[in-house]
């Protein structure tokens, strides 16, 4: 300690304020506790600033644009836009959002500080801003600061051409070209915007397809699309430079890019904040081990991108209250859900709960599921989207335990899965329930009528 140097302390002291940290800030003021929330770049995080929410912002926006040429319903429309109105449209969004966050933890009576963070004792941290260091005591702390993105060794980050998904969000200026590195969702859903607004784009993947966490039938769509878009998709090849005529690719020679968006994943921000010095312990990927009330010590503990599982932003918002509950003194507090949807906003969208049939064969597991596709589907057909799924996938015993879904907005259909799963509830509940027509719902009551050997508007 430097001699003289004097702390402020807090009750709770919460590390991040995406929407891990801010949730965690929120329930714990419910708790009547004083919270002091400490923010390095902006509040509510990765998700509402530089990811969930500006990308899914610039997809609906290429959406729009890209569906100006349709003439399904013999309606020919045409598209006025700009780039530089789109963007500032997905800035009025996040700027919402933001301003949201900020107002919600004003009036919760949370403290929020500006700077960085790093534990100087166990139970201390100073936080750096600028040229001012201040020295903050805590009685518990939740860690929250969430992830960033991985660089490759063999495509210079120093090259003005190469971006993350931050950059690739905060474009200047549409480019003419762009080679999309990793074909992820991030890369993905990147790729199929800009090719919606009419750039060159070529989406790299290292594996033998786009989308490998996926279902290989619902990833074929997305393929199947961006080739339609003009996109090119390149797979099971690796980008090992980057020289004057682009993106050099194993077997391809170079591929000419304005702008390199390298989307090959993400890291934990845990190697910066002096762990060791708390007693907070890392696995071999920086990941912080907790338990199941997301403790890493008793009075420490770690949700959303930093502790393992899938780093979601819904994952980070659940965790938050368990690790709240914990610090609270619940013993009870776990987080255990039963199944944690992942969606992807591709074309067509993508969503994934609980045990497909991929994962249950990897862990040797049996189960049963039926899909009904939209093209048997009669709202599909009223909007012409009939690209896509419902997959139910239940236990042998007839209990649902996953679903697969891909198809025009079935990002909103899949918490209801998601919500069978965790009721556990059966094939026949689900076929009992009564869903509205015409909707993309009924596709999950045709899917589990077929499931229990009653299939309805498609053929046994
Ligand atoms: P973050 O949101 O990363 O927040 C952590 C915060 O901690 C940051 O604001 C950071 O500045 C701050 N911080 C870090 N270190 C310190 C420190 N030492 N001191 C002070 N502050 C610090 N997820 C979805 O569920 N749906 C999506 O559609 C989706 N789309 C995405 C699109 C993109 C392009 C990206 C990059 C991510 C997307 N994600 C999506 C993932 C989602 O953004 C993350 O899972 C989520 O933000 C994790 O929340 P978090 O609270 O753990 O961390």
């Amino acid at each position: 300690m430097v001699v003289g140097e004097v702390a402020e302390s807090t009750d709770l002291l919460v590390i991040g304020g995406g929407p891990g940290g801010y949730a965690a800030a929120l329930h714990a003021a419910r708790h009547g506790t004083e919270v002091t929330l400490i923010e390095r770049e902006a509040l509510g995080g990765v998700c509402l600033n530089v990811g969930c929410i500006p990308s899914k912002s610039l997809i609906h926006a290429a959406a729009l644009v890209s569906s100006s040429g349709s003439t399904d319903t013999g309606v020919e429309l045409s598209a006025t836009w700009s780039w530089d109105r789109i963007r500032a449209g997905i800035d009025d969004v996040v700027d919402g959002l933001t301003t949201g966050v900020a107002g919600l933890l004003a009036a919760a009576g949370v403290t929020v500080v500006d700077g960085t963070a790093r534990f100087s004792r166990p139970n201390r941290v100073a936080v750096v801003a600028g040229d001012d260091v201040k020295h903050l005591e805590f009685r518990r702390c939740i860690l929250a600061t969430g992830s960033r993105a991985i660089h490759l060794p063999t495509i210079p980050q120093d090259d003005p051409r190469v971006v993350d998904s931050t950059g690739a969000l905060g474009l200047k200026e549409l480019p003419g070209s762009l080679v999309v590195i990793g074909g992820g969702y991030i890369g993905v859903e990147l790729g199929t915007a800009y090719a919606k607004l009419g750039c060159n784009v070529t989406i790299l993947e290292l594996a033998d397809r786009l989308l490998p966490e996926v279902e290989k039938r619902a990833s074929q769509l997305v393929s199947r699309r961006l080739k339609a878009l003009g996109a090119t998709v390149i797979t099971g090849s690796a980008a090992t430079d980057l020289d004057d005529a682009g993106v050099v690719v194993d077997g391809h020679g170079a591929i000419p890019a304005d702008v390199v968006v390298v989307a090959v994943g993400r890291r934990p921000n845990t190697d910066d904040l002096g762990l060791d010095v708390a007693g907070v312990a890392l696995d071999d990927g920086g990941l912080v081990v907790v338990g199941p009330d997301r403790l890493a010590t008793p009075s420490i503990a770690a949700i959303g991108d930093i502790t393992p599982g899938p780093a979601l932003a819904h994952k980070a918002t659940a965790e938050a209250e368990v690790a709240v509950a914990a610090l609270h003194g619940d013993t009870h507090a776990a987080f255990d859900p039963a199944a944690i949807p992942g969606v992807i906003f591709s074309d067509p969208e993508i969503a994934q709960v609980g045990l497909t049939p991929s994962r249950a064969a990897a862990s040797g597991l049996e189960v049963q599921s039926f899909r009904f596709p939209f093209t048997a589907g009669s709202r599909s057909k009223t909007i012409g989207a009939t690209d896509g799924f419902v997959e139910l996938v239940a236990d042998t015993g007839g209990t649902v335990v996953g679903g697969v879904l891909a198809g025009h907005g079935v990002s909103e259909l899949v918490g209801e899965i998601a919500l069978a799963i965790e009721l556990a509830a059966t094939v026949e509940d689900v076929a009992a329930t009564i869903r509205p027509h015409p909707t993309f719902s009924e596709a999950i009551t045709e899917a589990a009528l077929g499931l229990d050997g009653r299939p309805l508007h498609v053929r046994r």
